[in-house]
């Protein structure tokens, strides 16, 4: 089900001469507020109205008086993004397409776990307009890298969300349309504000990062102390097969990134994710065995995933291939989770966002294949 959301007002209503507030850190907010001779609990406030309340105006907040709500108006810009479309699918999962000041589109997606809104709510977010990294089965890919997001549009996304789909979200996940360790300090300073306490109060244990498996930037994560979940996209254990799904292998070998993570751990008491989409070819009991030879010192976890059916060039395993599999990782001991793919009819899941109006300019000469098991 498709929804038009936008009107022609709201179209251009960005201003491009104005900063958009949600880029501010706490810190920055306070340092605003002192310099315009408010007190720093303004900043507290103005927080709790941007995130918690999650306002759409200036207007509405209410406790700053009427000269320093004009005054934030003549300054900043609140949205940083305007929603195009709304898509409903079948399973309860709701796909965004977002429209930035200067024209190019993202899209974020709302999953509901158990198709409702009493299980847990995860809202899959971009960081990045198009992506550089070039997997072979990922939609986004198609498009090519245009920009890095901004704080404020990676918060937006979460913020409009919200509003337009009335639920309040326990779970972020960075697995939508980018790399977000190519836009590394934009995304943790979202990350960061996504977890004050007076905005939207989300627990660092749900928030997760998910990168296709960029050496440096796992290093730099690391070595931050970043109290995030850390998720790498796997998807094969032989090299030279992996290098010919995800060009990222070239230079990041696996066999490096098992290395880093047997003799060093992210800050965050949770375990790295490892995705693993299954396809026929990349399930055999020797995949398994390689899989617990490289990550036998790392303090890991696996999300399995079946390949959607219907992708040209890939065959999906069948379900005793994917039991045998499961059975086969036991001898790592580690957590091994079977997740399921949403939103498949609406192309919200893994891989398949593409900010499709962008799809009737893209030259579309590469195979589809979902990737990240946690969407
Ligand atoms: S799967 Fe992720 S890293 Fe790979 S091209 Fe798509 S968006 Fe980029």
């Amino acid at each position: 089900m498709l929804h038009n959301t936008m009107d022609s007002t709201s179209r251009h209503n960005f201003s491009m001469q104005k900063k958009y507030i949600k880029n501010m850190t706490i810190a920055d907010a306070k340092a605003h507020f002192a310099a315009i001779g408010e007190k720093s609990y303004r900043a507290e406030q103005l927080f709790n109205w941007l995130y918690e309340i999650n306002v759409d105006s200036f207007d509405a907040m209410t406790n700053f008086s009427k000269t320093l709500r004009s005054r934030l108006d003549d300054e900043f810009a609140l949205s940083a993004l305007s929603l195009e479309e709304r898509a409903i699918s079948n399973d309860g999962t709701e796909k965004y397409l977002f429209r930035t000041h200067d024209g190019h589109f993202i899209e974020s997606v709302l999953i509901r776990r158990d198709g409702s809104d009493d299980g847990r709510l995860t809202i899959c977010i971009s960081s990045q307009v198009g992506c550089a990294m070039g997997c072979r089965f990922c939609a986004t890919a198609r498009i090519g890298f245009k920009r890095n997001l901004e704080t404020a549009e990676i918060l937006d996304q979460i913020c409009q969300v919200r509003r337009t789909s009335g639920v309040k979200n326990d779970n972020i996940v960075f697995m939508g349309m980018g790399e977000p360790f190519l836009n590394y300090d934009n995304v943790m300073r979202a990350a960061e504000i996504m977890n004050y306490s007076f905005g939207f109060h989300i627990s660092v244990r749900r928030i997760t990062i998910s990168t296709c498996g960029l050496l440096e930037g796992i290093e730099r994560y690391i070595d931050e102390k970043r109290p995030f979940n850390l998720a790498i996209s796997l998807n094969d254990t032989i090299p030279e097969r992996r290098a010919r799904l995800m060009p990222v292998e070239k230079r990041n070998p696996i066999e490096d990134i098992a290395k880093l993570l047997a003799h060093t751990f992210p800050s965050s008491r949770n375990r790295v994710t490892l995705e693993y989409v299954m396809r026929a070819d990349n399930i055999a009991k020797e995949d398994a065995i390689r899989l617990k030879k490289l990550f036998r010192h790392g303090k890991i976890k696996i999300n399995l995933i079946k390949l959607n059916p219907g992708v040209p060039g890939f065959e999906p395993p069948t379900d005793k291939a994917i039991e045998d599999f499961r059975k086969n990782l036991e001898i790592m001991n580690v957590p091994i989770t079977l997740r399921k793919s949403f939103g498949e009819d609406i192309d919200a899941a893994c891989g398949q966002l593409s900010g499709r109006r962008y799809d009737s300019h893209v030259h579309i000469s590469q195979e589809q294949l979902p990737m990240h098991s946690d969407k």
